[in-house]
């Protein structure tokens, strides 16, 4: 069976990614599996370069075909913002998930609502022979002033799409890894992967 590594150590995309791939005849392997524990240092410019030093990186450690994902929030009031820097995006080393809410939240609070915003995920399968595909997805939403759900994680509880009224965070799980942007870079990613079957 066609094995495929996922390139990341976020515990949050590694369950969505196996879920979203469960039905594919392909063996998902992390990196845990293979005892890797790779730091890869995100400096590219965009979601595909970071996506893609992500996935080249485990399958040059792994020999083995690397699926990575580069994936931020963008916020119309904050002009993008955090964007490629959705990760890091609250002072100090040690900033959390929720750091990181109240940051944005604390940063929107002077702009009039609707914070209008949008996720983006850049998915890049990394092949041992040096090809390389992409393939992108966006979910369009608005940012909310409080929490609600505990689902998913990272900016999920203040982020409501825009076709459900619900945060992220309160989809069960299905139903947002159907809707994401993470979702529906991995619908465009489905036909490389079953031809490399
Ligand atoms: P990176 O792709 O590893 O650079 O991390 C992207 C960051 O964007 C994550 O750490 C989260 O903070 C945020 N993010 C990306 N996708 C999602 C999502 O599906 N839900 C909530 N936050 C997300």
């Amino acid at each position: 069976m066609l094995k495929l590594l996922l390139a990341s150590q976020n515990p949050g995309k590694l369950i969505e990614m196996k879920f979203i791939l469960q039905d594919l005849p392909i063996e998902i392997i992390t990196p845990a599996d293979l005892g890797l524990d790779l730091h890869v240092e995100e400096n590219g410019q965009t979601y595909a370069s970071n996506a893609a030093l992500k996935a080249k990186a485990f399958m040059q450690a792994s020999g083995l075909i690397a699926l990575g994902d580069d994936s931020g929030l963008e916020v119309d009031a904050l002009d993008g913002a955090p964007g490629l820097f959705s990760a890091r995006y609250a002072p100090g080393p040690n900033a959390d998930d929720g750091d990181r809410r109240n940051f944005l939240l604390k940063n929107l609070l002077p702009h009039p609502r609707p914070w209008t915003a949008r996720f983006r995920a850049t998915v890049a399968i990394a092949q041992p022979n040096g090809e390389i595909h992409f393939s992108e997805g966006v979910c369009e939403g608005e940012i909310i002033p409080e929490e609600r759900g505990d689902g998913g994680f990272g900016y999920d509880p203040i982020f409501c799409l825009s076709d459900t009224a619900c945060t992220m965070a309160e989809l069960p799980e299905e139903k947002k890894n159907h809707l994401s942007h993470r979702a529906r870079a991995l619908a465009k990613a489905r036909p490389v992967l079953l031809k490399l079957l």
